[in-house]
């Protein structure tokens, strides 16, 4: 029997960081303000800006703690209400609770992205929107960022899985006021823990540093070129801000660093195979791969796709009919405990949400990881399976029959 691919192993890190890591476990300089400049930080700071085409960047702890920080650098009251869609991970309605502030939650299309017209209705209610691109699916940042800026509310990228998709040609992370990136071990830059924020403003940068943990004055060491505007937009926040200490370790940017460089054949190499998957499943009767937006170039990592014409116990048969094949297929809404399945996130305050055309999604929506290192007869194997799956439960004959 063949061997089904393992889809969870990370790519091994670039040789390139080993020398960086032996020097720092020599001299031990892990923290990122002890030297006095260059540390591993700053630098992985500098080249993501550069990278993604941003004024400034901030690595932090986690891209959870990057949501957190956008939030507290907005300044917003206690119990603002942020809207964030229905479809996204628990690490967002909870990084919104942590901000002293309330979730607030819109539909989601079967397309996985935001539906405009909930998301407009809801829109006037809310001081700040968090936009999730869940597992790397672009929502519509034209209309989004038109009706956002029309009402003067700052828009957050969730862009924690988005790394290297773009949107009429801009990097997502760099359509709102900040972006926010994870460096965990399921995104496309793996450091086991991390995430980054990207913004061109001065003063939420500024006031993200502080927070993040720059005490005294250890944000002078995020001016690395001369920058008057950045240099009193930290005046002004000196002293004003409590310290989360959220920072990233200059172990974590070595890891990072070396791995920038391979983002594009990264990217490259996910499309191609997501795109090769999708154009197999598609021809199913039982499957069908929802279409990116035409401004969209994406960078999956994983391919989503909905089951058609599938009771609630042909799903649960598929999935399992898949697994005796070798490919692990989650249903969002029917694995227990899902964390990306509203219904769960009971630590919500207030009454349970009523998404029903979320909900509706999220019962047919299937996820396969899909890493950029896999061959074509990896892929080949994972489409088979599902195809065939699909077959043994819905019977070859039943989607032509009467
Ligand atoms: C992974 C992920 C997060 C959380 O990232 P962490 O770095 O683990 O905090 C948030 N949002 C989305 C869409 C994600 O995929």
């Amino acid at each position: 029997m063949v061997l089904a691919p393992n889809v969870y192993d990370a790519e091994p890190i670039p040789e390139a960081a080993r020398a960086e890591i032996d020097r720092m476990l020599q001299s031990g300089d892990l923290f990122r303000y002890t030297a006095p400049e260059n540390a591993p930080v700053t630098l992985l700071e500098q080249e993501f800006a550069a990278l993604l085409g941003t004024k400034y960047a901030l690595a932090v702890s986690s891209c959870s703690a990057a949501l957190f920080l956008s939030l507290k650098a907005l300044g917003l009251p206690r119990d603002a209400r942020v809207l964030i869609p229905g479809f996204t991970f628990a690490a967002v309605p909870s990084s919104v609770l942590h901000a002293d502030c309330l979730p607030v939650l819109c539909e989601v299309g079967e397309n996985y992205r935001i539906d405009i017209a909930d998301f407009t209705s809801r829109l006037d209610t809310v001081q700040a929107v968090i936009i999730s691109h869940m597992r790397g699916h672009t929502s519509d940042m034209d209309a989004i960022m038109d009706l956002c800026d029309a009402r003067g509310i700052p828009v957050i990228e969730d862009a924690a899985h988005s790394l290297g998709t773009t949107w009429g040609g801009r990097n997502i992370g760099t359509i709102g006021k900040i972006g926010c990136f994870s460096f965990q071990s399921y995104k496309l830059v793996n450091a086991g823990e991390g995430g980054i924020m990207v913004s061109d403003d001065a003063d939420l940068i500024a006031r993200a540093v502080i927070m993040s943990g720059a005490y005294e004055h250890n944000w002078a060491k995020h001016l690395s070129a001369p920058d008057a505007e950045l240099e009193a937009a930290f005046a002004r926040a000196q002293n004003q801000l409590p310290l989360y200490n959220l920072r990233l370790n200059n172990l974590s940017a070595a890891i990072i660093r070396p791995q920038l460089a391979e983002v594009e054949r990264r990217v490259r190499d996910g499309r191609a195979n997501h795109d090769y998957v999708a154009a197999r499943l598609d021809t199913s009767p039982w499957m069908s791969v929802p279409a990116k937006l035409p401004p969209e170039e994406r960078a999956p990592d994983s391919i989503q796709f909905n089951l058609v014409g599938m009771t609630e116990e042909d799903t649960r048969a598929f999935a399992q009919a898949a697994a005796a094949r070798g490919v692990k297929v989650q249903v969002f809404g029917l694995s227990t405990d899902n964390a990306r399945a509203f219904w769960n996130w009971r630590f919500l305050p207030g009454a349970a949400p009523v998404l029903p055309q979320t909900r509706a999604m999220l019962m047919r929506a299937c996820d396969t990881r899909l890493p950029a290192r896999l061959t074509r007869a990896d892929l080949d194997l994972i489409a088979d399976a599902l195809v065939v799956a699909a077959e043994d439960v819905m019977g070859r004959g039943r989607a032509y029959g009467t």
